[in-house]
């Protein structure tokens, strides 16, 4: 490919990118699968490293989530809520590893959690008390739903501690609930939703709560945004105060000594994936010292801390399979 037919293509997966984000974040309406999608952003990546000239801070390949919707409060994030970056393979965790290495000098030890698939959202608690709930929206600028996520009974309205803290996690439907809600929207004969992440997404983004209200949508929290007189060193111990907390996180992160034990941990869920009773795309695999993550701090798009290993689609599993059964 010469340089002008790589201009193309950029603008033309550009292009594309754009508007299956603006499906996807915005109108909770995707028209192609995350594999596609996921498959076309790394061709951008690969092109746009291959041709550095035509690098622009305005590529999908920079920009986190979607514009917020203006039928929302905005909501400033103190702290932006970043992506992620991606690993596709085991040799892409080593990557990822050596990069970490090089960013750091002590010995690094890494936090596995499995990746929720629902939406990022915010929540404030001043003194203990819950505040303001928000979308993660396109990073800094997110939409205010906290009416809606009052509706959601895991979220405690006050702590077991007096503290002022923002964490973040994943809203999400679980899959009995997304499956009754989508007999019911058939059986009224409307569209039902693409999956559980997009009717967990759409329920929270409605203006009216009562919506969110009748969905059974439950939340797990991973992380956090801001704590004033932050007690902890590391992220396992935030989740581990978290908890104490009163606030729900998943029961099935682990802490792993190097890269090969986080291979294994990522290997054990690509086959019990099914067994859980929510969706997951992926595990997180996190940098346990904070001060480590301070070290590597953050790209314009997602921390150097942290990568998201993402699960093959179905669809290419079942191709693979094929493939392999008809040789
Ligand atoms: P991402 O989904 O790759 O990762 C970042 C997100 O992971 C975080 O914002 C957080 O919400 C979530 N997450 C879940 N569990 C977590 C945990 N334990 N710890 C930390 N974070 C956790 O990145 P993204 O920017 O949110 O979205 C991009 C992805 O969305 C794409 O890779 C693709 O899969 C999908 N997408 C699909 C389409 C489509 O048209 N099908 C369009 C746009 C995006």
């Amino acid at each position: 490919m010469n340089a002008t037919e790589a201009k193309q293509k950029i603008e033309t997966l550009r292009q594309n990118l754009e508007q299956y984000s603006y499906e996807y974040h915005t109108l909770d309406a995707p028209s192609v699968s995350d594999y596609e999608y996921d498959k076309k952003m790394q061709e951008l990546i690969k092109l746009e490293e291959e041709y550095p000239d035509l690098q622009t801070p305005d590529s999908p390949s920079q920009r986190v989530g979607g514009k917020p919707l203006d039928a929302f409060v905005k909501v400033q994030h103190d702290i932006p809520m970043l992506s992620l970056g991606n690993a596709f393979n085991d040799e892409e965790l080593r990557d990822f590893d050596r990069r970490v290495k090089n960013g750091t000098d002590a010995e690094v030890n890494y936090v596995c959690e499995l990746k929720i698939d629902g939406l990022a959202v915010s929540l404030k608690y001043e003194d203990g008390i819950f505040v303001r709930g928000a979308t993660r929206g396109d990073g800094t600028t997110g939409e205010d739903i906290t009416k809606n996520l009052r509706t959601i009974r895991n979220i405690p309205l006050r702590l077991k501690e007096p503290v002022t803290v923002e964490v973040r996690g994943e809203a999400y439907m679980p899959k009995k609930s997304f499956m009754t809600l989508n007999e019911a929207k058939e059986s009224n004969g409307e569209e039902p939703f693409a999956n559980p992440r997009n009717a967990a997404a759409g329920s929270l983004r409605q203006l009216d709560p009562k919506i969110a209200a009748k969905r059974n949508l439950d939340i797990f929290l991973y992380g956090i945004g801001v704590w004033e007189n932050d007690p902890t060193e590391a992220h396992s111990e935030r989740l581990e105060k978290m908890k104490e907390l009163g606030l729900k996180t998943n029961p099935e992160w682990k802490k792993c000594n190097d890269i090969e034990e986080v291979i294994d941990y990522v290997n054990s869920w690509v086959e019990h994936r099914a067994d859980l009773d929510y969706e997951i795309d992926g595990i997180v695999i996190k940098v346990d010292s904070l001060d480590q993550q301070e070290d590597l701090g953050f790209t314009a798009k997602s921390p150097r801390w942290a990568t998201a290993y993402k699960f093959p689609a179905e669809e290419a599993i079942t191709k693979l399979i094929d493939i392999e059964l008809s040789v």
